[in-house]
């Protein structure tokens, strides 16, 4: 694990796709409390990023020393009247660090910034992980302000194409004692790959995710920017690669990502809404409007966002009411019933 100190903002805005896009969700906020992960999933992107193509031993895992700048910008964050989410887990796993920084900063970060959000009720902040570390967590009152979130898979594609993490069923057992203990729980079920027997091993992940009762899971599947790209440097890094013989050369009407077959991404994000409880909200994540379309569901917020009063949500309605007619994907834009 590398330490060093961060030279840019902690907080910024995704700016995904940009401007005119038909992909529906994106603009979250994001705090970048470390660098890449110690976790070999064969599929992650962070292969890909240029910061991290250049700088391989930082993939694993890079640490930040000037935490006291990122808790001045939470604190000027926090100042802003217009209620906003925060995510911690777009960049690097967003707990996996935890005891890196009570080792190299006294205090683990959980202990850094929860406070930060518990002592207003404003804002809120999602942690997104993989990881089993919630000691440090669980030493904390709980809060409604800040959230747990584990990204979560049949068990068989945990073992075979998430090397390193903790399996599936060990984030699960996490999460219900993360929920036990008071704290909102959400889950993001992704990615989502149709391999055999998929519907067994993706109907008992939904049985373990009813079971908790979480706030929310956002569904996504195998997807990434570049259709050779992320499979060589999966290679590269001696990472099981097998996973992208999933993916087609097709990418989503936005052109945006290389994904799975349409009518194969529709098929079982059906299933998983169908298995679902009815009580806890499914949403989807960077997905164009087609998908939202042919599942026919309302885009009011998502994993990353507050709800339907979430100003982003507000933005990205306003945005996709009038889309530019030269960045419209052709057969997309007249009618837009996932708006509503
Ligand atoms: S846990 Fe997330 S950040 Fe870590 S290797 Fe897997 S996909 Fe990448």
């Amino acid at each position: 694990m590398i330490t060093k100190p961060r030279g840019s903002n902690f907080i910024r805005q995704f700016g995904g796709p940009g401007e005119g896009t038909q992909i529906v969700c994106y603009k979250f906020w994001q705090l970048v409390v470390a660098g890449g992960c110690p976790y070999r999933c064969a599929y992650c992107f962070l292969q890909t990023v240029p910061w991290f193509r250049f700088r391989p031993d930082e993939l694993y895992g890079l640490v930040y020393t000037n935490v006291d700048d990122m808790v001045e910008e939470i604190k000027k964050w926090l100042a802003d009247p217009i209620p906003k989410m925060m995510i911690a887990g777009e960049l690097q796993d967003g707990l996996v660090f935890d005891s890196a920084y009570k080792k190299t900063s006294g205090k683990a970060l959980t202990h850094h910034i929860i406070p930060l959000f518990a002592a207003q009720k404003r804002h809120r902040l999602i942690f997104l992980t993989k990881s089993t570390q919630i000691q440090h967590a669980l030493e904390l009152k709980p809060t409604p302000q800040v959230v747990f979130s584990w990204s979560v898979n049949a068990e068989e594609v945990g073992a075979t194409w998430e090397h390193g993490a903790p399996l599936p069923s060990e984030r699960f057992a996490a999460a219900k004692k993360m929920k036990r203990a008071g704290w909102p729980i959400r889950f993001r079920l992704d990615p989502m790959i149709p391999y055999p027997n998929w519907k067994k091993g993706y109907g008992e992940a939904i049985r373990r995710i009813n079971a908790l009762s979480p706030e929310m899971v956002t569904l996504g599947s195998l997807r990434a920017t570049s259709y050779n790209g992320l499979r060589n440097a999966s290679k590269a890094n001696g990472r099981d690669e097998s996973i992208f013989d999933y993916l087609t050369e097709e990418k989503d009407p936005s052109g945006f990502k290389y994904r799975l077959p349409f009518a194969k991404q529709v098929e079982m994000f059906r299933f998983a809404v169908g298995q679902l409880k009815t009580n806890i909200k499914p949403a989807l994540c960077k997905e164009d409007r087609a998908l939202w379309k042919a599942l026919g569901m309302h885009f009011d917020g998502c994993h990353c966002l507050l709800g339907r009063n979430d100003s982003i949500v507000k933005e990205r309605h306003a945005e996709m009411r009038q889309p530019k007619t030269a960045d419209r994907p052709a057969g997309l834009g007249k009618s837009l019933p996932i708006m509503a």
